[in-house]
């Protein structure tokens, strides 16, 4: 059974008195600074300082700023913060895939909002998987968070906070360990690689996640490599060249269809951006190479998108893209009329796909039991009811 172990802190990441540093960029950081009577001439330095506090050393409070002078860290601490989200809750799977669930505080006169974090440990590296949005408006068919309606954007320092959060509780800051006996992989670092396929669709909240992104991978902070982190769009063509070009992330397409009818049924977004637009937005991708090529998921759904006439179409659909396909088993949910489909149907379709010369791995379902894997989050705040969760629990079963 998984492990659902219930934590609180007292310090929530920022309140509308003490805004949070973390998420800044180094200009906001500069104003900030600035507004509590920093020098202009001495803000440089003070941002590298914590700068590094924040994100290499992963100081929750100004106190441990030591290369700081006491006053102006007392400064920092009346007007500022560097907490973190609360978290709700923690499960981990049997599997070792972890799934948090953080709260932020209200913005304006809205409620505080919650939002899911998954940690997938595998051997080599550690992926994590961040949510954009809480919610999300496009409601494509077989996805869990799908169901429910878009509460609100995340901030970028929401977003870099699930990324310090998941650090803290891994342990993967110098000199700390994890904190329970957490499954990490055995060698390089803990959070090795982040995917923006949590809950909500990036694109339509570019510029909170392009500010989010480009602190994970700044060589002076969490120094993430940009070919490590990839976002995942179900489609918003306009912004696929602004992702590559600003971000320069790699990209993955959330397609689960190669015909437009069944597209605009699976993934709603088609009806607008439909498959010849994608595909030519992918083709055209800035970057674009064999050393950095885009991924393609694909959510194998019994009868619906699984034949090997589809598998033959995909191949013919994607000639001559540098690509990959990631095969993934349709994880179901409470209410969902999908199934997954055969595995012995799976691995055909897999086939023909690779006999093309395209890799796709089938990705193997994580963190099933906790509802963790893709296409499952949904936050607590629509919290299953136990007869529907008994009834998951049974559909999982098989
Ligand atoms: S697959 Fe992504 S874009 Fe589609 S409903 Fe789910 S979270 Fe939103």
């Amino acid at each position: 059974m998984p492990d659902l172990t219930t934590l609180s802190r007292p310090e929530p990441i920022a309140t509308a008195e003490k805004p949070a540093l973390v998420g800044l960029s180094r200009e906001e950081l500069a104003e900030a600074l600035v507004a509590i009577g920093v020098p202009a001439a001495q803000t440089r330095m003070r941002i590298a300082q914590l700068w590094h506090w924040i994100y290499v050393r992963g100081a929750t409070d100004f106190g441990a700023m030591t290369s700081m002078s006491k006053a102006l860290r007392a400064d920092l601490d009346r007007h500022y913060t560097v907490g973190r989200p609360e978290i709700v809750s923690e499960q981990v799977s049997e599997d070792g895939t972890r799934k948090w669930l953080f709260r932020f505080p209200s913005r304006g006169a809205g409620r505080p909002v919650e939002v899911e974090t998954v940690y997938i440990p595998e051997e080599g590296r550690g992926t994590l998987c961040l949510s954009s949005q809480v919610g999300c408006t496009l409601a494509c068919t077989f996805c869990h968070t799908g169901t429910q309606k878009l509460v609100r954007n995340l901030t970028a320092g929401e977003i870099v906070g699930q990324v310090m959060m998941a650090r803290d509780r891994l342990g993967d800051y110098p000199g700390l360990t994890a904190t329970d006996g957490a499954a990490v992989p055995e060698t390089g670092r803990l959070v090795s690689n982040i995917v923006m396929m949590g809950m909500g669709e990036p694109l339509y909240n570019f510029d909170n996640v392009k500010q989010a992104l480009l602190i994970a991978s700044d060589g002076e902070g969490i120094g993430l490599s940009r070919r490590r982190i990839t976002l995942s769009t179900s489609g918003v063509v306009p912004m696929i060249p602004r992702t590559g070009e600003e971000t320069g992330v790699m990209l993955a397409i959330s397609l689960h269809a190669v015909r437009d009818d069944l597209r605009d049924e699976l993934v709603p977004l088609n009806r607008k951006y439909p498959l010849a637009q994608l595909l030519e937005a992918c083709r055209t991708y800035p970057g674009i190479s064999n050393a950095r090529r885009i991924t393609f998921e694909y959510v194998m759904l019994k009868g619906v998108n699984d034949s090997l006439a589809e598998a033959r179409d995909l191949v013919r659909l994607l000639k001559g893209m540098p690509a990959k396909i990631n095969l993934i088993p349709f994880n179901p949910w409470p209410g969902t009329a999908y199934e997954c489909s055969d595995w012995d149907q799976i691995e055909r379709f897999a086939d023909v796909v690779n006999r093309a010369g395209y890799a796709s791995p089938i990705r193997t379902p994580r963190g099933r039991d906790i509802l963790a894997a893709c296409g499952q989050l949904k936050s607590e705040s629509e919290r299953l009811k136990i007869r529907e969760r008994m009834a998951l629990e049974a559909m999982i079963a098989g």
